[in-house]
């Protein structure tokens, strides 16, 4: 076992409160990671008191229910704060009231949050590092557990298809499809089912999608839009994998208007120029090709779409056979 996996563990171990965090707006592979290990500390601990927290998001209740927590009743806790690169976005907690803080994530680092950090940028997921921990330790892994980390990391590989997908990647698959007995066409239903509205609403997308001379696509997503076709500003996240592979386009972004909470949601993919660096700029980041922002003004909106379109122009120059 590796040393930073012999140190989570020891800790683990030590603390007999134990809160779980992930970042808000979660995906797939925050509340997958999250409950897988919760419940993997709770079998192989079943003394201790784990807690997996945060917004619990409808959509997701098939990976297991969150726990609502009184923190001032959690004397020396420890917390584990998972898929989360910067503490402005840990979802649910206080974070001055724990005692020890261990972070396990595969964004770039921006910032040292954790007293102990486990942060591979390569790995496709925090679902695989989860996996790697628990199948190098004596931590307990059942079907249930296993079924949350494969539907993490098919999420957040996009099936595999993202460049973060490696040999090990797959090693950790086939073990925990082989060893934990998984139905993978009946998980696959349960990522990827959806209403026929959904589907209809990202054919709108691509019939009016705006692509730039420069290789940009764009597309901005109104109330009546989303009215019309019943979705939220949460819907365009889930779509926004499914313009990859397409010709004509470098890197592509929406912007959904959030009403509830009076804000422009952005979804940014790239093929080509590296995004988070430009989506830090307008209070947003992630991935180097798999990026998002929050912005309050439709301007600041226009102004990040303007400077992927030239961050485009700049790879294309760059790269002129690509
Ligand atoms: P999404 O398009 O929502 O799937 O997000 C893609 C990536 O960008 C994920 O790794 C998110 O954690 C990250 N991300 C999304 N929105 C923000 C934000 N406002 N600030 C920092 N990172 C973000």
């Amino acid at each position: 076992m590796s040393i930073i996996f012999k140190k989570i563990i020891k800790s683990i171990k030590q603390y007999e409160n134990i809160v779980i965090a992930r970042h808000i707006g979660p995906d797939p592979d925050a509340v997958a990671s999250q409950i897988a290990l919760r419940d993997s500390i709770r079998k192989t601990f079943p003394k201790k008191n784990v807690y997996a927290v945060g917004t619990q998001v409808a959509k997701f209740k098939y990976y297991g229910i969150l726990d609502k927590i009184d923190e001032s009743s959690l004397n020396d806790a420890l917390l584990i704060i998972l898929d989360v690169p910067n503490k402005a976005r840990i979802d649910g907690v206080n974070y001055n009231h724990y005692k020890y803080v261990i972070r396990i994530d595969h964004h770039p680092n921006v910032e040292e949050i954790a007293n102990l950090e486990f942060v591979d940028e390569k790995s496709t997921s925090t679902c695989e590092m989860i996996s790697e921990l628990l199948l190098s330790s004596n931590l307990k892994i059942d079907n249930s557990i296993a079924s949350n980390l494969f539907l993490g990391i098919v999420a957040d590989s996009d099936r595999f298809l993202l460049s973060s997908t490696t040999p090990k990647t797959f090693k950790i698959i086939t073990t925990l499809i082989e060893n934990y007995n998984l139905d993978i066409n009946k998980l696959y239903y349960k990522l990827y089912e959806r209403p026929i509205n959904e589907v209809k609403f990202q054919s709108y997308i691509a019939l009016n999608m705006i692509v730039t001379s420069n290789n940009f696509g764009y597309i901005k997503l109104d109330k009546k839009v989303m009215e019309e076709f019943k979705v939220d500003a949460s819907a365009a996240s889930n779509m926004i994998n499914n313009f990859n592979f397409i010709k004509e386009l470098y890197c592509w972004a929406f912007s959904s208007y959030d009403e509830k909470n009076s804000i422009y949601k952005i979804n940014i993919r790239s093929r080509g120029p590296i995004i988070n660096e430009i989506a830090s700029k307008y209070n947003g980041g992630g991935h180097k090709y798999a990026s998002g922002a929050r912005i309050k003004e439709e301007q600041e909106v226009d102004n990040l779409f303007n400077d992927l379109d030239n961050a485009c122009l700049e790879y294309k120059n760059n790269n002129k056979s690509a």
